[in-house]
């Protein structure tokens, strides 16, 4: 199956990366990686056994794991169309947050009660697992195990977040570790005068890219092939060479540097699905999103740094994000795709991670001096305050949960992508997930919602909707 050009028009997913993105806080920091640019001249080789296409987080853990349960590093090839891990997992706001009952009134409507109960248990999970991961292999990506308030900043909002606190443990959620403040108490828990309320819960805050090229590092080490630079551009069908009847299938991917052919292909592509499987195109929404880094003023240093980390919430799609790094203390400020005061600009199908929005910018600054008015109440010196703005793409499915499993009618084609922003509360159960069923494992055994699995009667749903 190639992606025709006569296909490819009217879908922004439907392209490869642009070659040419900003750069984040986080690729800023990491720009001695040895393996940036790995293999960026070299040829691919003609068979493996399997091809990724994406080194992000997923792409990376997924081969990661495969090398864990026994596949030989050798008979990987990773193929990245950018420097190594160059798209939202090295551009996001750094928050590994999982969502702790907000999600589930909304996530009911779309898949009923009991899914919905799942995919927000499954983001504690996740968080339980990075964690372990993190502490068991000494992983250096400045994880920080803490606690996250979700603070509602509007009436409404408090009232929509009771709601769905209530419904979630009304449908048998764990919410025990979910603490409640209202009134004065959630102001002084936040530090927030204009807190309406306030939950919390543990989360955590990483340096993204040192995760991901942590674990590209790992595989390569492996014997994983990891070839930057080099953009699948199709992926074609090709006959056994000695069992025309076989129903197990041949894929050769191409890439500007030659042919690879293997009998399974991952799609670890994030927003871009749709350029190698068109038939998803409609179905992953590219989105850009935005996130900030600030230095701190004295108000946010030293003993008065932040230890916990914010989402700062007007809405349900309409919020800020906020972490506060140990160390160089600096603050990542991340803005929702959507607001309702910049219009559209944030939410519509978009693949440039170019270059970012002053306006949104400015208005994230303006939210968060509101918010935290001690922050420039000393006046701002030089080298306080605004560092660097940048964009990323991240991917959005109709029914807001991530496609993992085989292409229906594909076989030997599997995904792992369409996080909706959450990929660092979701990937580290997702990627594991698709491995189980690459090496022949059953649903049942990836433990993930049954509602992640990508199935014929799932894209139909969106079809006829
Ligand atoms: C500004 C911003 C803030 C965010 N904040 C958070 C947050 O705080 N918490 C959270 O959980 N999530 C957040 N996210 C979302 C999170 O970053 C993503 O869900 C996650 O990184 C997705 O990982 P991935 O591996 O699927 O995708 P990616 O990291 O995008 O990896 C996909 C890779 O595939 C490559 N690729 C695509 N097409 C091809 C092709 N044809 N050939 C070869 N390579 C190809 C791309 O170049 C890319 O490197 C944020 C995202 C952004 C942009």
């Amino acid at each position: 199956m190639v992606a025709a050009d006569s296909d490819l028009k009217g879908f922004p997913g439907q392209s490869i990366p642009n070659p040419k993105p900003c750069l984040s806080f986080w690729q800023r920091t990491t720009r001695a990686y040895p393996l940036l640019n790995a293999n960026r001249e070299a040829t691919v080789p003609d068979t493996c056994e399997y091809i990724i296409i994406g080194s992000g987080i997923a792409g990376a853990l997924t081969a990661y794991q495969l090398v864990e349960s026994g596949v030989k590093g050798d008979d990987i090839v990773v193929l990245e169309a950018r420097e190594a891990a160059g798209g939202a997992s090295s551009r996001n706001a750094g928050h590994v947050r999982p969502d702790a009952f907000r999600g589930f009134t909304h996530y009911a409507r779309l898949h009923g009660p009991e899914q919905a109960r799942k995919i927000v248990a499954n983001e504690r999970v996740v968080l339980e697992r990075v964690d372990e991961f993190v502490k068991k292999n000494n992983v250096q990506c400045d994880f920080n195990l803490t606690t996250t308030f979700d603070v509602c900043l509007s009436k409404e909002f408090a009232e929509l977040e009771a709601a769905s606190f209530e419904a979630y443990k009304n449908a048998g959620g764990d919410v025990s570790h979910v603490r409640f403040y209202s009134g004065d108490e959630a102001k002084e828990k936040t530090g927030i005068s204009q807190a309406f309320a306030a939950y919390e819960w543990p989360a955590g805050s990483s340096h993204p890219a040192k995760l991901a090229q942590w674990l590209l590092s790992e595989i390569v080490a492996q014997g994983v092939g990891l070839f930057t630079h080099c953009p699948a551009l199709s992926v074609e069908n090709v006959a056994q060479p000695d069992d025309v009847v076989s129903s197990s299938n041949l894929w050769k991917v191409s890439t500007p540097r030659g042919s690879v052919t293997a009998p399974r292909v991952i799609h670890c592509t994030n927003a871009h699905l749709g350029f190698l499987l068109p038939r998803l195109a409609k179905h992953v929404l590219p989105n850009r999103a935005q996130a900030h880094a600030l230095t701190p003023s004295p108000a946010f240093s030293a003993e008065k740094a932040l230890t916990n980390t914010f989402s700062l919430r007007y809405g349900l799609t309409h919020f800020y994000s906020l972490i506060q790094r140990k160390g160089d203390g600096t603050m990542i400020l991340g803005s929702s795709r959507s607001n309702p005061a910049l219009g559209d600009e944030p939410t519509r199908p978009n693949v440039d991670d170019s270059f970012y929005s002053e306006k949104v910018m400015n208005d994230a600054l303006r939210q968060f001096h509101e918010v935290f008015p001690e922050y420039s109440q000393d006046g701002n010196v030089h080298g306080e305050g605004f560092q660097h703005a940048w964009t990323g793409i991240v991917a959005m499915t109709p029914d807001h949960v991530p496609f993992v499993g085989e292409v229906p009618s594909l076989p030997g084609q599997y995904i792992c992508a369409g996080f909706n922003a959450h990929g660092m509360a979701r990937i580290f159960t997702c990627a594991p997930g698709v491995v189980k069923l690459i090496l022949g494992g059953k649903w049942e055994e990836t433990g993930l919602p049954e509602c992640f699995q990508l199935t014929t009667e799932r894209l139909k749903k969106f079809s006829d909707s």
